[in-house]
């Protein structure tokens, strides 16, 4: 492959790790990232590839580019409940306004574009597991509302581009996933579990920890947005791991995998925190034959390695 391609949120957690997937399979890449919560780190070992370019823009803003663009893939957007409770606004605006300008963007090249979307669209979910036909339970006025009312805004945006302006759309859902360079303060359970464990401080169990989720390691995430960009799929198609596992076992498991001394302390459950999350995979098996290969377990193995690191190491 040798295309243009746009990464939005480009110096994020997942963003960065698609960007160097796509300059691997030989592709250009410019960044774009105003880092509010993406950093330049996360992309400096990519800065000395002549194919990449890092350009900070606030995609809320209007820009333009002087490249012609083949692909556009827009991950712009915070991601973690933390974000959702500071910086609401912020996160509105960018899945209306900041998706509006990247669609455009793509209409303009005539560009195959992909939306990051989110299991959140599902909400507290009354059907289990998740299948894309599944329309959701959001509560529209809470305090997650601004992400997923966020992303579902986005994802009626993109498909209105779709049909009325016929621009070739792909939209991804993505289910809870971890790896490598996610922020330590990012507030979600496996940073601050891992971060916890390895300082020898009590691991924050929300709730009893009986609520599930199903984490997908990034390596994985990526290869799946890849496969569905270049398939020929134009509705929503989860991306995550189908294994579902309580909080309190991913809390149990870090302690054992850091060799840990901390305890367990229960802390309150957060507002409309979902109770049971996990991906229906078919769609993604069918249409886009993807799969996830990492074991969580693995995964968990190599994002300890990444935290125990005294620098950044990119
Ligand atoms: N969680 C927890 N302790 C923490 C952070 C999160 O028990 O220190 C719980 C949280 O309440 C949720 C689950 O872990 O039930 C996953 O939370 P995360 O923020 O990672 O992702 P999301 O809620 O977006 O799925």
């Amino acid at each position: 492959m040798n295309s243009m391609i746009v990464v939005s949120g480009g110096a994020g957690f997942i963003g960065s790790h698609l960007c160097e997937r796509l300059l691997k399979e030989g592709n250009r890449v410019i960044c774009i990232d105003n880092f509010v919560t993406g950093r330049k780190e996360n992309v400096q070992h990519l800065l000395q590839d002549e194919k990449f370019s890092l350009v900070e823009q606030d995609i809320t803003k209007p820009f333009s580019l002087d490249e012609k663009v083949e692909q556009v893939y827009n991950m712009a957007s915070p991601a973690s409940p933390v974000d959702f409770a500071k910086i609401p606004l912020e996160i509105l605006a960018v899945n209306s306004v900041g998706t509006r300008n990247m669609l455009d963007l793509a209409s303009l090249n005539k560009a195959r574009f992909l939306e990051s979307s989110t299991s959140e669209v599902y909400g507290e979910p009354l059907e289990h597991p998740q299948k894309e036909t599944y329309w959701g339970n959001v509560n529209s006025i809470g305090e997650r509302s601004c992400y997923d009312e966020g992303k579902r805004f986005s994802e009626a945006l993109v498909m209105a581009y779709a049909r009325e302006k016929e621009l070739e759309t792909r939209i991804v859902r993505i289910f809870n996933t971890f790896g490598p360079r996610m922020r330590k303060d990012d507030g979600r359970a496996i940073p601050n579990f891992v971060s916890q464990a390895l300082e020898g401080k009590p691991l924050t169990v929300y709730g009893k920890g009986k609520q599930t989720r199903s984490f997908c390691f990034v390596s994985d995430q990526v290869d799946g947005q890849i496969k569905l960009m270049n398939s020929g799929y134009g509705l929503p198609v989860n991306v995550g791991n189908p294994v579902e596992i309580t909080i309190l076992e991913l809390a149990e498991k870090v302690i054992e995998l850091v060799e840990s001394k901390s305890k367990i302390d229960f802390k309150p459950l957060p507002k409309d925190d979902p109770t049971r999350r996990m991906p229906d995979i078919s769609l993604a098996k069918k249409e886009i034959g993807w799969q996830p290969k990492v074991k969580w377990e693995d995964g968990l193995k190599q994002t300890i390695d990444w935290f125990k690191k005294p620098f950044f190491p990119g």
